[in-house]
């Protein structure tokens, strides 16, 4: 069996002196060395000023909405995972769907403005697939019409653009550390912010508002990483690196031998940006192929490979979304288009050569 990904786990032997270490302190959670040795780490490591830890990658989405005190309208992307949208919906706002891009996948900031009312007062973008967004287009909108923008940056651990983190576009950038990502610490997340202030809010607000013993001074809720996921975080720095230049050879070997077949569309690396190679896409185009993509999908299954269809169905047309005006099909061509295309084909540290030549042999095969 082959499965789309699978969790990088750091070796078992080097895990437990950090348990060890953590049972003579004893203390487990709430801000202990550990948790602020892997703030520290991850601040060097992806190139920005503050981290805040989070117990996974949906409360920190909830929290930095929260913090810049969004209201209204929020203009985001149909084409993610179901929790961008739930954020904005747990905060009480609406989510305005805004169609993507063919070659990213990522909110199309030339439909942007036409989606602007007097009630939008943010733009939550995703670097979908770790692709980096128009960053400079989307922050010249924001600052025209004064809104915020929020990153759902869970695909984007690492990622660079012109050697400068994209983490740091935008009012703040949220991070996903579940086990699926490229970079895990089982369950986790961080929230990326570019001042001292706003940090120190932020880490209130994950700890009930908590200022000192005795003041609380926001509405806080509960997001606190622990201990041992920190430690497990910090080990497994160690190997993100080996990791992702494992999936660039996967990636690679895919492009290679699926380059030049009719029906098939990849997406293609930009030189300035450095990727992280979490998910390898292919759009599947019936007509070109001879086979569509959900026999794809249905075949790869039989021969044990378990590819994925992210992301199908769009968030869009979810029940809970689907009857906004925004969430038609109309409104959303390029979106419905690649979520009816999209197979993410298996991609990680641990797939070998042989395992990616026979998933190629399988589409190979399916080509008329
Ligand atoms: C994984 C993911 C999340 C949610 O992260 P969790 O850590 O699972 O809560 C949010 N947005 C996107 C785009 C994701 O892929």
């Amino acid at each position: 069996m082959i499965t789309v990904t699978q969790p990088l786990l750091p070796p078992l032997q080097e895990f437990f002196p950090y348990l060890e270490d953590i049972w003579n302190r004893k203390w487990i959670t709430n801000n202990g060395f550990y948790h602020t040795e892997l703030e520290k780490a991850l601040c060097e490591y992806l190139k920005v000023p503050y981290i805040s830890l989070f117990t996974n990658g949906t409360i920190p989405l909830m929290i930095a909405l929260q913090k810049l005190r969004i209201t209204g309208e929020v203009i985001t992307t149909p084409f993610s995972f179901v929790a961008t949208t739930h954020a904005i919906w747990w905060n009480g706002l609406t989510p305005v769907f805004v169609d993507v891009e063919e070659e990213t996948g990522n909110l199309d900031p030339t439909k942007i403005e036409d989606a602007i009312t007097k009630q939008t007062t943010a733009i939550m973008p995703v670097h979908v697939y770790g692709n980096p967004c128009n960053t400079e287009k989307i922050q010249s909108i924001a600052d025209k019409y004064g809104l915020k923008v929020i990153y759902d940056a869970a695909h984007a651990f690492g990622v660079e653009k012109n050697g400068i983190s994209i983490l740091n576009a935008g009012d703040m950038s949220t991070l996903s550390f579940h086990a699926t990502k490229t970079y895990n610490t089982i369950e986790g997340g961080a929230i990326v912010c570019q001042n001292k202030e706003t940090k120190k809010q932020i880490d209130y607000m994950k700890n009930f508002g908590f200022e000192g013993e005795s003041e609380v001074s926001i509405p806080g809720i509960n997001g606190k990483m622990d201990e041992i996921r920190s430690a497990y975080g910090i080990l497994n720095l160690n190997y993100i690196d080996e990791a992702i230049g494992k999936r660039k050879i996967v990636v690679e070997q895919y492009r290679k031998e699926l380059r030049n077949i009719p029906g098939i569309r990849y997406m293609q690396d930009l030189d300035e940006v450095k990727y992280n190679y979490s998910y390898f896409p292919i759009f599947v185009n019936k007509v070109k192929l001879g086979t569509g993509r959900d026999i794809l999908y249905e075949k790869l299954k039989d021969y044990g490979i378990f590819s994925r269809r992210y992301f199908y169905p769009l968030i869009s047309s979810f029940s809970p979304y689907r009857n906004l005006v925004s969430a038609s099909e109309n409104n959303l061509p390029i979106a419905t288009k690649l979520a009816s295309e999209v197979i993410c084909l298996p991609t990680h540290h641990g797939l070998e050569e042989k395992e990616v030549d026979m998933i190629i042999d399988i589409i190979l095969k399916e080509k008329k």
